[in-house]
C-alpha cells in the first residue's frame, strides 16, 4: 500500500464519537460537557489514556491544555499538531469540537496501525473551555498558552456559582506543570463542524478554510422623547422605537449592499422602561457584523455613522454608536491551505474554499504558527444544539484530509 491511499478507519472513528458521548450525555441525544466540569475530566481521562495506550508522550500545561505527542524518527524536527476542543455549550451537541480531536486520534491510530512512521512528531491538542459558556471568554486555553491572556487573570476567572477555573483544574486533576506556549510547533490543523448550510447546500465533503471573518461588535443609543400612547399625535413624536427599527432595516442594506455582503445582526434591542401605553424614548441596540476583510469592515462602520445621522434627522432623534470590540479577520496559511486542499483532492472528496463564520483556537495559533482549517457539513447546519448531526461518512472524510495535510507536513521516515 502507498501512502496515497491511506484511509482513517471510518468505523472505528464513529465508534470513538458514540463511545466518548456517554461523558456529560444530556438524555436527549445532546452533551453538557461544560469545561472543567466533571464530564470535562471524565473524557480528559479517556484521551489520555488512549494516547498513552498508543505510546504518545502527554504534557498538560498549567490551564489544562492536553498534548499528546507521536514521537518522529527526526528528533530535530518541530512536531506537526492538530486538536479541537472537548467541551461542550449546555445543551450542546456531539460533533463541535469532539470531531477534531477525536479525529486527531483517529490519525495517531491509523498511522500506529499501518506501521507509519513520520519524520516530526505529530502532536494531539485538546484546548481547555473553546466554548466559554461556562467561564467566559472563549478560546481561554489557547489564548492562555499563547500568551494571549494572562494565566494568573485566567485561573481567577469564575463560573456562575463562584467556582475559579484555577479551582476546577486542580479538582478534576488538569493544573498541569508543562511551560506555557507558544511552543515551537511546524503547524496546527484544526479539523472542525461547518456549524452553518453552505457545504451541505453545496453538496460539499470537505471546506477548504481560508481564513476567518473579522467581526465587530457596537453599542447603539437611540435617544428620543417619551410620551403618552395616546395623546401626542404621530407626526410630534420623537419614537425611538420607530427609529430603532428604520436603522435596523438600514443596516441590512449597508451589510447586503456590496460585491462580497457581510453579515450583521442586530441581536438585542432594549426599551428602557419599557410600557405598553408610553412612547419609547430611547432604545438600546446590539450590532454584530462580520466580514472576511477588514476593508470591508471599515467601509461598513462609515456607513454606520452616515446611517446614524440620517436616522436622527428622519426621526428627530440622536444615534450614538460605539465599538465595543474588534477581532480582525484571520488569513490561514497559504502552505497549510493548500496541504488541505491537496489532501481533499488525493482523497477524491468534493471541496471548495470556504471562510470561517465562527472563531475558533486556530484562529488564534494562526497569529503564532502556519495554520490550516477543514470543515466538513453538519446536518441543516445547525451546532450548540442537542439534535446536532452528521453522517458517519463526512467524519471520516475529515479525518482522511487531516490525516494527509499532517503527512505532508511531518513527512515519512526516510
Ligand atoms: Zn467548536
Amino acid at each position: 500500500m502507498t501512502l496515497d491511499t491511506l484511509r482513517t478507519d471510518a468505523d472505528r472513528l464513529w465508534a470513538t464519537l458514540s463511545e466518548t458521548a456517554r461523558f456529560g450525555a444530556t438524555g436527549r441525544g445532546g452533551l453538557a460537557r461544560l469545561a472543567l466540569g466533571p464530564a470535562d475530566g471524565q473524557v480528559r481521562d479517556w484521551l489520555v489514556a488512549e494516547a498513552t495506550a498508543l505510546g504518545c508522550t502527554v504534557q498538560v500545561d498549567p490551564i489544562g491544555n492536553i498534548f499528546a505527542t507521536r514521537a518522529g524518527s527526526d528528533p530535530g524536527r518541530a512536531p506537526v499538531a492538530c486538536g479541537s476542543h472537548l467541551d461542550t455549550q449546555p445543551t450542546g451537541g456531539r460533533f463541535d469540537g469532539i470531531l477534531g480531536v477525536l479525529a486527531g486520534l483517529e490519525v495517531l491510530r491509523t498511522l500506529a496501525r499501518h506501521d507509519v512512521a513520520t519524520a516530526a512528531p505529530i502532536t494531539l491538542i485538546n484546548w481547555t473551555n473553546e466554548e466559554g459558556s461556562r467561564f467566559a471568554p472563549g478560546l481561554i486555553g489557547s489564548s492562555v498558552h499563547l500568551g494571549l491572556l494572562d494565566l494568573e487573570t485566567a485561573l481567577a476567572l469564575h463560573d456562575g456559582d463562584g467556582a475559579t477555573m484555577g479551582g476546577c483544574l486542580a479538582e478534576i486533576g488538569y493544573a498541569g506543570s508543562a511551560p506555557l506556549g507558544p511552543w515551537d510547533f511546524d503547524s496546527y490543523f484544526e479539523l472542525h463542524i461547518e456549524q452553518g448550510p453552505v457545504l451541505e447546500a453545496g453538496g460539499l465533503t470537505i471546506g477548504v478554510v481560508t481564513g476567518a471573518q473579522g467581526m465587530r461588535w457596537y453599542d447603539i443609543a437611540v435617544k428620543g422623547a417619551g410620551g403618552h400612547a395616546g395623546t401626542v399625535p404621530m407626526a410630534l413624536r420623537h419614537d425611538a422605537m420607530v427609529a430603532a427599527a428604520d436603522l435596523v432595516g438600514r443596516i441590512r442594506t449597508l451589510a447586503t449592499a456590496r460585491n462580497r455582503p457581510a453579515v450583521a445582526t442586530v441581536g438585542r434591542i432594549e426599551i428602557p422602561g419599557a410600557s405598553r401605553n408610553t412612547i419609547p424614548a430611547s432604545a438600546l441596540l446590539t450590532l454584530d457584523v462580520r466580514h472576511p476583510e477588514a476593508e470591508t469592515l471599515d467601509a461598513i462602520e462609515a456607513g454606520l455613522a452616515e446611517v446614524a445621522s440620517q436616522v436622527g434627522e428622519a426621526h428627530g432623534v440622536r444615534v450614538e454608536f460605539g465599538r465595543v470590540s474588534n477581532s480582525p479577520p484571520v488569513a490561514f496559511d497559504p502552505t497549510c491551505v493548500g496541504a488541505v486542499r491537496t489532501a481533499a483532492l488525493r482523497c477524491g472528496y468534493r471541496h471548495a474554499d470556504i471562510v470561517s463564520g465562527a472563531g475558533h483556537d486556530a484562529c488564534a495559533v494562526a497569529g503564532f504558527l502556519p495554520t490550516g482549517m477543514i470543515f466538513v457539513p453538519c446536518k441543516d447546519g445547525v451546532s450548540h444544539q442537542e439534535h446536532e448531526d452528521m453522517t458517519r461518512e463526512d467524519a471520516a472524510a475529515g479525518a482522511d484530509v487531516l490525516l494527509h495535510a499532517v503527512l505532508a507536513r511531518a513527512g515519512v521516515a526516510a
